[in-house]
């Protein structure tokens, strides 16, 4: 094949209202200007209000998504999003085992900021002890990386114990996003395979406009990976795209905006 477009794949939930998931990975894959695809793990019904209702695809039809995909296209990269449940985890991990996707963006997503579970609370233990062993690179919020590592992060010294803590559990690299926190910067702490470990920083952003923030993020990277990017290179690149689609809201709908993807 002759200078291959890049292309590159989200494993996740849809999102209805077009704002976060599935919706808002292939809007920033084509943003980033890499070939998208989807592997539909689960429904839902939602709009800028929230998360309405959500229904899981059968196991079958989400082996055959990845299969149908692995037997046409060049993946470079993957990412995952919203998985459900133990059985959706399970599926999803054992058919990467099958494939080369390439580099793996974990987004362990698991509850929406209206509340909605996105992620039953039994799989948070299948995706620490499966899903993260086969990770390039964890990016979990504050409240997610709670949840994995069992223990509240307030300062940023407990930012980067969480970090090593996520690293211990099998996940090469690690984001811990701080937009959740209460500080004026929104500062995330990343630490590298090789050890090396630095800060992101970026002022605080007033605005509504947040839904599909930790998607867009991830995507960001799973699309520069697939273009050849190196990682550190292609994690900055995910803090200035999030930044900026979070700077220059869109209006649609009456609730929690999405971010702008155009940005
Ligand atoms: N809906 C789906 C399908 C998602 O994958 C996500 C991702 O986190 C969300 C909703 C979360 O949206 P919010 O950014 O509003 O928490």
């Amino acid at each position: 094949m002759i200078n291959a477009t890049p292309q590159v794949v989200t494993i996740a939930g849809s999102d209805s209202g077009g704002g976060a998931g599935i919706q808002a990975d292939l809007k920033t894959f084509q943003a980033r200007k890499a070939f998208g695809m989807s592997i539909i793990v689960a429904l839902t019904s939602q709009n800028t209000y929230g998360v309405q209702d959500s229904m899981a695809i059968p196991s079958a039809f989400i082996e055959e998504q990845l299969d149908s995909l692995a037997a046409d296209f060049a993946i470079g990269a993957a990412k995952t999003g919203m998985l459900a449940d133990v059985e959706r985890v399970e599926t999803v991990v054992k058919k990467l085992k099958e494939v080369d996707f390439g580099p793996l963006v974990v987004d362990p997503v698991m509850v929406a900021k209206g509340g909605h579970h996105l992620l039953q609370s039994d799989a948070v233990k299948t995706i620490n002890e499966q899903l993260l062993p086969l990770a390039t690179i964890v990016t979990p919020n504050l409240p997610e990386a709670e949840v994995i590592i069992g223990q509240r992060i307030v300062t940023d010294q407990e930012m980067i114990d969480a970090a090593k803590k996520l690293q211990d559990l099998g996940t090469k690299n690690v984001v811990v996003k701080g937009g959740h926190s209460q500080n004026e910067e929104a500062a995330d702490f990343v630490l590298l395979a090789s050890g090396e470990s630095f800060w992101m920083s970026a002022p605080r952003v007033v605005t509504t406009n947040t839904h599909g923030t930790g998607d867009t993020f991830s995507a960001c990277i799973a699309a520069e990976l697939a273009k050849g990017v190196e990682l550190k290179e292609a994690i900055i690149i995910g803090k200035k795209f999030i930044q900026a689609a979070i700077s220059q809201p869109i209006f649609v709908g009456h609730g929690h905006g999405p971010t702008n993807h155009w940005a």
